[in-house]
């Protein structure tokens, strides 16, 4: 009898869950699936802790469901109970002293209306007169065929707009900085509007005009008990011998028309298929045999590394009314904070009557001040931040950090060519994919986009291994 072709995922992240998941939507038990994750827990950035009493998340705490895939995966996997949605409070920046209004309607900084941005004091008159020129400046078309999203902004919309919108937005959601990182590649709703339009003023209202309207639903959710959940409900789709814990794989090699995966500590893996999960540099290591030149263009693709401070007060310490989700920090302002979430105020479930729970992200490109810092000092200084933004009168109750060193994948300026790369360099190595942040998307809803794709992609590798009988070596030792 032909035996099932073997599927082996090495990293249990989202991305290697979510592929494992719809490897089996597609075939069932037709397959034999292995997923190998190095540590002891399956999740890798999503993971979750006690704190304060309340269940809080430590790595991402929302997901855009916006995109397709990662609606249609919390409906397939039985959470739509559980997604609750932030307060629309709105944001704020902390700029030059003070919390200002985020103003609401932006995409990513670039603004649809002068009028929120003038009320929300973030402009100078220099800095919004300069703003509306966008308006008449002629086309510019920019020299670099990948350019930076500093490239594409700042000079329609001048320094202001960049510095204390476009820089701080990025600044939450990538670790990046904009003049280093591709329009095309970490906001291609920018490069569209840039390339499309001559205003990009303009051609966002135009763009908005013409959008279908909207329901009403939030874009951005959580779930009532944290992202956990989503690990917890992918990891219920696995038998238990698909997974293996502790595990780490060395190297990955060819073994006939297959491959073996190699453990750390002598353990082979046979596999028809392998998919790989796990950063792009973890990714590299393994490729260094098989496909030497991946492994280089893989290894330079940068990561920055973050923290999450948790951080809980009494709600007599509030200096001021929580009246937002929270705020972005400019990285002109020199602050080690990059942003901070009022927590108790954006998530309704993580509400206390007598708590305010509040989550601070340190670390962006260029800046690793904070690595210097024990865990004593970081908190030190990041509550001494909150008390000159917020006006805190007390020290915390409860304190707790997440270093994630090497986090933040950054899309830099020819990401593109970099996966084009990839592709030609191991375009001879059917039955092996990549997946994972590094690459088409950083947030947790491409990543399970990503994962659809590439489930699709190895269920066409197991057709063809079908028609073609293999015979592979079992689990060796
Ligand atoms: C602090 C923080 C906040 C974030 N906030 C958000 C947010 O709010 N919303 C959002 O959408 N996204 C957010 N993100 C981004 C998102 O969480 C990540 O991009 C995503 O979780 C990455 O998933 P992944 O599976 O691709 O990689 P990972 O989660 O890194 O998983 C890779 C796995 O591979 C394993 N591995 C590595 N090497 C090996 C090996 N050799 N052998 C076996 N296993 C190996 C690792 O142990 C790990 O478990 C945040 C990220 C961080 C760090």
């Amino acid at each position: 009898m032909q035996s099932r072709p073997k599927v082996v995922i090495v990293g249990g992240g989202i991305s290697g869950l979510a592929t494992a998941h719809y490897i089996h939507s597609r075939v069932g038990e037709d397959v034999q699936l292995t997923l190998v994750e190095g540590g002891s827990r399956l999740g890798g950035k999503v993971a979750n802790q006690q704190f304060s009493g309340h269940l809080v998340d430590t790595g991402p705490d929302a997901v855009l469901v916006r995109a397709p895939a990662m609606a249609a995966l919390l409906q397939d996997l039985g959470l739509e109970n559980q997604i609750v949605a932030p307060a629309s409070l709105g944001a704020h920046v902390w700029s030059r002293g003070k919390l200002r209004r985020l103003p609401t309607g932006t995409l990513f900084g670039v603004p649809d209306r002068l009028w929120p941005l003038l009320k929300s004091g973030l402009m100078s008159p220099v800095g919004l007169a300069r703003a509306a020129l966008d308006l008449v400046l002629p086309r510019r078309i920019p020299s670099n065929p990948d350019p930076s999203i500093a490239d594409l902004v700042a000079p329609r919309l001048g320094s202001q707009v960049f510095d204390r919108l476009v820089e701080p937005l990025l600044g939450g959601v990538h670790a990046g900085r904009a003049a280093e990182l591709s329009a095309h590649s970490t906001v291609p709703d920018i490069e569209a509007l840039a390339s499309k339009n001559r205003s990009l003023y303009l051609g966002l209202r135009k763009m908005r005009r013409h959008a279908p309207p909207a329901s009403g639903a939030p874009v951005l959710v959580t779930l009532t008990g944290g992202l956990g959940l989503l690990v917890e409900a992918l990891t219920a789709r696995l038998a238990a011998d698909d997974v293996r814990l502790n595990a780490t794989v060395r190297l990955i090699t060819r073994a006939g028309t297959g491959y073996r995966v190699e453990l750390v500590g002598g353990q082979n893996i046979a596999a028809d298929a392998v998919v790989l999960a796990t950063p792009a540099y973890a990714a590299a290591g393994l490729l260094l045999e098989l496909a030497p030149d991946a492994a280089t263009v893989l290894a330079k693709i940068p990561y920055v590394d973050v923290a999450t401070i948790w951080l809980s007060y009494r709600r007599s310490a509030m200096g001021r009314r929580l009246d937002g989700t929270g705020f972005l920090v400019p990285p002109e302002e020199g602050k080690l904070m990059v942003g901070c979430t009022w927590s108790s105020a954006k998530w309704p479930h993580l509400a206390d009557d007598n708590l305010v729970l509040i989550r601070c992200m340190v670390g962006r490109r260029g800046d690793r001040r904070w690595l210097d810092l024990d865990d004593e000092d970081l908190v030190g200084r990041v509550h001494d931040e909150l008390v000159e933004a917020m006006g805190l009168t007390a020290r915390p109750l409860h304190q707790s950090i997440q270093r994630w060193p090497q986090a933040m994948p950054q899309y830099l300026v020819g990401h593109q060519d970099r996966l084009n790369a990839l592709d030609a360099a191991t375009h001879h190595l059917p039955g092996l994919h990549l997946t994972g942040a590094a690459y088409r998307g950083v947030g947790l809803a491409s990543c399970v986009a990503d994962a659809k794709r590439t489930a699709q992609d190895v269920t066409q590798d197991i057709s063809q291994a079908r028609a073609d009988v293999r015979p592979l070596t079992e689990v060796t030792s």
